[in-house]
């Protein structure tokens, strides 16, 4: 009968780590046509780690002033930064009155001196950055790097590059979904170029520079066309969750993330949303 084979699907999902918060969920999940990926801590790990520290106008204290701004922030490259500079042993610097700019950065006085760690763009649109900065930025950002500016002052101290893995079995996943007919976009808050290095090693539409309502209105976007699949793990893709026709959560993401969202995979491996649009596709074919 159709709520057992429903109750089944349930519990043999639930068994490989794959949850759906009900019936309506396995028939919505049946019908998608377009999978829409967060990129940081869901196609990659999560874990970004320092690779380039550039300094800028023969300054030197890039690396600590930058730890001491990103005291006040909890964001994975915030925790990479304070990382890096404690195993580089920079001096530690006085910092207050920290605020965070979402989508942007962070900002706080160092030393009695305003300062911040930014996003590239951020940085030019303040007029802190110059032309050569933003140039070896953006050489940096074409190699997969997310690239950060260091200021105080009125000026560029310096430039940090990071880089994210991508999950091992994200290009499998990838093989999978087109195999099954799917589409897959990533929709990030990273630079454009950082977004084409990934998709690229991963044969991936993207869009960059994303902030929480931009996800939403590319869900929508998206939804024109059939139904929309959003897997995701922050704070910032609560919205679009809330959006698609199933929002899928990471395990290893925010609670706010999971709350919204109508499915999770427990795992945090990138095949389990071929695996779940699979079994959810199965026990429709069951039921008709
Ligand atoms: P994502 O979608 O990758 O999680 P966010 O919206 O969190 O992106 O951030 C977008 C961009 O804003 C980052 O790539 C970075 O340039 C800048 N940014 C955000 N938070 C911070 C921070 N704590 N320190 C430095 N840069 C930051
Ligand atoms: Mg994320």
């Amino acid at each position: 009968s159709v709520p057992a084979s429903i109750a089944s699907a349930l519990s043999a999902g639930a068994r490989r780590g794959l949850l759906m918060k009900g019936g309506a969920v396995i028939e919505a999940a049946a019908k998608v046509r377009h999978v829409a990926f967060d990129k940081t801590g869901t196609l990659t790990h999560g874990r970004p780690a320092v690779t380039d520290v550039v300094a800028l106008d023969g300054a030197t204290e890039a690396l600590a002033v930058a730890a001491a701004v990103e005291a006040g922030s909890s964001h994975p490259l915030a925790v990479a930064v304070a990382a890096h500079a404690s195993a580089q042993g920079a001096p530690a610097l006085p910092s207050r009155a920290a605020r965070v700019l979402p989508g942007r950065g962070v900002e706080a006085e160092v030393d009695g001196i305003p300062a911040g760690v930014c996003s590239p763009r951020h940085a030019r649109e303040a007029g802190l950055l110059s032309d050569a900065g933003f140039g070896t930025a953006t050489q940096l950002e074409h190699q997969g790097k997310t690239t950060v500016v260091v200021w105080r002052g009125d000026r560029a101290l310096g430039l940090i590059a990071l880089r994210d893995e991508p999950r091992d079995d994200a290009p499998e996943a990838m093989r999978q979904l087109k195999a099954m007919g799917l589409g897959a976009t990533i929709l990030t808050g990273d630079n454009p170029r950082t977004a084409a290095a990934i998709a690229g090693g991963l044969g991936m539409d993207y869009r960059a520079g994303m902030l929480p309502e931009d996800k939403l209105a590319a869900i929508r976007e998206l939804s024109a066309t059939g139904g929309v699949m959003m897997v995701g793990d922050g704070i910032n893709d609560a919205p679009a969750l809330k959006q698609a026709d199933v929002g899928v959560a990471m395990g290893s993401g925010t609670d706010v993330a999971l709350e919204t969202a109508d499915a999770a995979i427990l795992r945090d491996r990138v095949t389990d949303v071929a695996a779940q649009i699979r079994l959810a596709r199965r026990t429709m074919a069951n039921i008709r």
